[in-house]
């Protein structure tokens, strides 16, 4: 969500208006939610049918969705001005772009009905962490110190919040944000997981007391199980996480129950496609944004089905689990699939590395990256683990390493998988 404050102005009315609408529509029956999604998706279609890439497709109002094309990505970029629906008013309407963290950006409209959405969705979300207005948040994302000579953190009274720098996170400077996070005292920390999890590893190692926030929102990355665990238990509070991409075709977020991912489905489809089996390829199709709509878009993600529905009684769907970016998929010689998820559980339940990275450089070959916690004495053991679930073929090369650099926005790419497929 962004939190600019001239998009929270330009935005205000529309948001609080469907903050209404989304805290009365999540306790809709299941079949309510489906048959409004049914009358959204005819819609969509209808101005679909004005836009070039899929008026070549012929499609129409009564199409069926299951049976329409999935879209890539590379479609959307080498197309773009095929997929602008000519007869959309044009105010409202603003161009955006993916951070292109892994390849060329992808450049697409959203319009400000879209934006409203997305904050109400944002905010029904902290709701559900039981967010209130006002309340001191802790952010370790979106602030980057200019110049050398800025401050590593950074507070924005306006949104009540204390922005922390992702990019220094060295111990010497993890040590006074400890400090400084302290002094604040915040009710909610919002941020990229890794980041999150590298300053609560960093307390807990060195045994640095932390105040106890309500809760901790997540958003942007892949949480493993691992990183909750150390987060929860050092901060001493429940972590929320929130799934979602830079093109707002569709997000999912957990609720106090913090198991399943509840679609926010008031906003768009949701499909779950088999790769291979127990993973899904996360396919969305987009219900609001008419001015450039994005019709069983892959999104890049991979998911797991819910094994049963969420005891909250929110009609909302659920999906059970994220398993990383499809992009990190890694795919051996011998046709094995392994979710990034995986190499998380084995590196982080390792209290001798601190970060790491696997790097897929051939079918049959990995350079893994590790950041000691402190003198790393044996890596047979490691080396074994990893060996074992890629396979005897797979060549496995170690790297120690002083730091491992965020891409340009940020993010830590735990996984860097060979070649695209
Ligand atoms: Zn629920």
């Amino acid at each position: 969500m962004s939190n600019q404050p001239h998009v929270l102005r330009r935005y205000t009315s529309g948001y609080l208006l469907y903050a209404g609408k989304l805290r009365r529509s999540q306790w809709k029956s299941a079949d309510e939610i489906a048959a409004e999604q049914r009358r959204q998706l005819r819609e969509l279609l209808r101005a679909a049918a004005q836009v070039p890439y899929y008026r070549s497709l012929g499609i129409g109002p009564d199409d069926e969705l299951a049976k329409l094309p999935i879209l890539r990505k590379d479609t959307v970029r080498a197309r773009f001005n095929d997929f602008l629906n000519p007869r959309h008013p044009r105010r409202g309407v603003f161009e955006d772009h993916t951070s292109g963290s892994t390849g060329a950006p992808l450049r697409f409209l959203l319009t400000a009905e879209q934006k409203a959405y997305e904050m109400a969705f944002a905010i029904r979300f902290w709701r559900w962490a039981g967010y209130r207005t006002g309340d001191r948040i802790a952010a370790f994302r979106s602030y980057i110190p200019a110049t050398p000579r800025d401050p590593l953190w950074k507070l924005d009274r306006r949104q009540q919040t204390l922005f922390f720098s992702v990019y220094d996170m060295t111990p010497a400077h993890l040590r006074r944000y400890v400090t400084e996070f302290n002094r604040y005292r915040p009710r909610f920390v919002r941020g990229y997981p890794t980041s999150i999890f590298a300053f609560a590893q960093f307390a807990a190692a060195e045994g640095l007391p932390v105040h106890s926030p309500h809760a901790v929102l997540t958003s942007s990355e892949t949480l493993s199980p691992e990183m909750r665990a150390v987060i929860e238990k050092t901060l001493q509070c429940p972590v929320f996480d929130w799934w979602g991409t830079n093109e707002r075709v569709v997000t999912a977020c957990q609720c106090e129950q913090r198991g399943a991912y509840h679609v926010n489905a008031e906003g768009g489809i949701l499909e779950l496609v088999p790769v291979a089996p127990g993973l899904y390829r996360m396919i969305g199709t987009g219900l609001i944004n008419h001015a450039m709509p994005l019709i069983r878009y892959d999104l890049g993600d991979l998911a797991l089905p819910a094994a049963a529905p969420c005891p909250c009684g929110r009609g909302l769907p659920v999906i059970g689990g994220i398993l990383g970016r499809s992009d990190d998929l890694i795919v051996t010689g011998d046709g094995k699939f392994i979710p990034p998820v995986r190499f998380y559980t084995l590196f982080e339940t390792c209290d001798q590395i601190r970060r790491f990275q696997v790097v897929q450089t051939a079918p049959d070959a990995v350079t893994v990256r590790l950041v000691p916690a402190r003198e790393l004495t044996n890596l047979t053991g490691l080396r074994q683990k990893l060996q074992r679930f890629l396979g005897e073929n797979v060549a496995i090369e170690f790297a120690i390493v002083d730091e491992i650099q965020p891409d340009p926005s940020g993010k830590v790419r735990t996984v860097i998988a060979h070649a695209p497929r």
